[in-house]
């Protein structure tokens, strides 16, 4: 409900009671006639002198002298409001055949319009202006809303409650304005409290379900986001437990989501990286840095892998231990520099002459052992006598000779690693006893 409706409905009233009037001719109401020059065109009987039109009206002069034409006049309503009391004013044009002139009907804003409206939008009404309620369908206090509402701007809707009757009661007020745009009250439709608070109450039980039905989507959205995201997780754990075991070459799943992708992609690169590196570790553990053949401890290694493939296979295996022949001297002679430097060339003539499927490694100091596996005692003797040879016949750099003595053994099977080993030192031994750059071992060296 808004002031236009009471234009509206004043406008409307104008146009039934101005016709109907002119026609009938009636002098019973509040009405005024006025001509094309607004001079009044009868006398206006029934209400007060003082709320009568009387002609003098300034907006309906202005409105007709200023066109000088009344049959521009547009139908329109206003309300106004003359010592406490509320009227609405209809104008209009008047025809009878021809435009005869503009009547302006009057009539009091009371009970009787009220209850009209009151039964129009099926609420109570009341009416407030100037300093408490003035009108209404229900019988309330004067002060009922304090002066809280003629502090409202135009446009404004206030809400404001009032206990009546034990019932609490809610208002919508909204301005109302004069044909200058002043608010000269304010008009209130109200409704029980309660009612309203069932209506909220049963909207609110109608939309349980559709919040319930909400909440399900809602929580199976979130449950399938998660999955989309704990399912690459476990498996990037998995991934991740793999490699920290030591399974470098991991496969993994396409993934819809691209981070994922990109960390399972970056996952590989480092496990490969990893793997890598890990290889290197290994090899340098297992490397002597001088010579760049196998360590003490990865030929132990070695020997005892070859000793247990020998057991199995009952295939011969045989070991050659060999010792530079009076090397301190190449120290004490011409220092520790050309000592390293005959050592590593030492061992390029050894790995030159030894097969691909011979083990060579670092015993001790210029001591080695071969692993020559498929080779039996003749064998090893054989090749020792061709390292030997080799090694007598080699010019090295500053020392030129240099040779070394070789005891040789051949793997008894079930045997233990140590009498094998003893057994090559033993001949080795004996090769120095009897005169070094010599090959010992085997029943001929007793
Ligand atoms: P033999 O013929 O009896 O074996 O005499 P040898 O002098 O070779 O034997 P000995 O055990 O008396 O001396 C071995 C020397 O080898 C002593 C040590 O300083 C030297 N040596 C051991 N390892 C290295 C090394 O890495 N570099 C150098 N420069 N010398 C080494
Ligand atoms: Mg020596
Ligand atoms: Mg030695």
């Amino acid at each position: 409900m808004s002031p236009f409706n009471y234009k509206e409905l004043s406008f409307q009233l104008s146009r039934i009671l101005g016709k109907t009037l002119y026609a009938a001719s009636s002098s019973v109401k509040n009405v005024a006639f006025f001509d094309g020059n607004a001079n009044p065109l009868a006398d206006v009987p029934g209400i007060e002198d003082s709320f009568m039109d009387t002609g003098k009206e300034n907006y309906i002069q202005y409105m007709i002298s200023a066109d000088n034409k009344f049959s521009s006049i547009e139908p329109f309503g206003v309300i106004a409001l003359k010592e406490g009391r509320l009227f609405l004013k209809g104008v209009d044009r008047i025809y009878s055949g021809e435009p005869k002139g503009v009547t302006v009907v009057t009539e009091e804003l009371g009970d009787p319009i009220l209850e009209q409206i009151k039964n129009s939008v099926n609420k109570e009404i009341v009416i407030w202006a100037e300093d408490g309620v003035m009108l209404s369908t229900i019988p309330i206090d004067k002060n009922a809303f304090g002066n809280r509402l003629g502090t409202a701007e135009s446009g404004e809707n206030i809400f404001a409650t009032a206990t009546i009757n034990n019932r609490e009661m809610g208002f919508s007020f909204y301005p109302i304005e004069d044909f200058d745009g002043n608010i000269i009250a304010y008009i209130g439709s109200g409704f029980d409290m309660n009612t309203v608070n069932d209506i909220f109450i049963n909207n609110l039980i109608r939309f349980i379900p559709v919040i319930v039905i909400f909440s399900l989507v809602l929580f199976l959205i979130l449950y399938s986001v998660l999955r989309q995201l704990f399912k690459p997780l476990n498996e990037i754990i998995g991934i991740t437990e793999e490699i920290s075991k030591g399974n470098y070459k991991i496969t993994y799943p396409p993934n819809n989501i691209i981070e994922f992708s990109k960390i399972l992609e970056s996952i590989g690169k480092m496990s490969d990286a990893i793997e890598i590196r890990e290889k290197e570790l290994v090899l340098l553990s297992s490397i002597d840095k001088l010579t760049q053949i196998y360590n003490r401890q990865k030929t132990e290694e070695i020997l005892g892998l070859e000793i247990q493939k020998a057991n199995q296979t009952s295939h011969p295996l045989a070991i050659i231990m060999l010792d530079i022949d009076s090397f301190k001297a190449v120290n004490d002679t011409y220092g520790h520099k050309v000592g390293d430097m005959v050592l590593e060339e030492f061992v390029t003539i050894l790995k030159k002459n030894i097969r691909p499927t011979d083990f060579i490694g670092r015993w001790g100091g210029e001591e080695f052992l071969i692993i020559c596996p498929e080779t039996n005692l003749e064998g090893a003797k054989t090749l020792a006598n061709g390292l030997r040879k080799a090694l007598e016949a080699h010019s090295f750099p500053i020392v030129v000779r240099k040779t070394a003595s070789f005891g040789i053994a051949e793997y008894i099977p079930e045997e233990a690693v140590n009498a094998v080993m003893k057994r090559a030192d033993d001949a080795l031994y004996l090769a120095k006893k009897r005169g070094r750059n010599r090959v010992e071992g085997g029943p001929d060296s007793n």
